[in-house]
């Protein structure tokens, strides 16, 4: 089981499955670089019956920022948590930034590398993708 809370400690969650976390993929798209107010985001997708909000319910809310698309932030403190689509509620994209339990999960590409920030430059070997993969 993997814990983790937003900066302010409102929002507490826990993620309850054998796999721990799916695919760890590092965005830099215009939309992740905005929300994250850095030059990307780390995101990884998992089963939203896993997902389990211990508290912080009303300090949630979700900006809508492509039709159907919701990221899910601390109204309080600004993390972000996750983003979850209207078409997909079956998945949630996690922000791991926000987990306290260490993982051994690593990232495994680079996705929207097109329009990532001209003055970060990528230093692994990971794949990069134009856009999603
Ligand atoms: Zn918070
Ligand atoms: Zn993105």
């Amino acid at each position: 089981m993997l814990k983790g809370s937003c900066l302010c400690g409102a929002v507490n969650y826990e993620i309850h499955s054998e796999l721990e976390l799916g695919p760890i993929i590092i965005c830099h798209c215009s939309k992740c670089r905005k929300a994250n107010g850095t030059a990307f985001a780390t995101n990884s997708s998992i089963n939203t019956q896993d997902f389990k909000l211990v508290s912080g319910e009303k300090a949630l809310a979700e900006f809508e920022s492509t039709p159907g698309v919701f990221r899910v932030f601390c109204k309080h403190c600004g993390s972000p948590l996750y983003s979850k689509r209207r078409l997909m509620p079956e998945v949630i994209r996690l922000r791991i930034g926000t987990l306290d339990t260490a993982i051994e999960s690593k990232p495994t590409l680079h996705a929207f590398v097109g329009s990532k920030a001209e003055w970060y430059e990528i230093h692994d070997e990971l794949p990069q993708h134009t856009e999603w993969p």
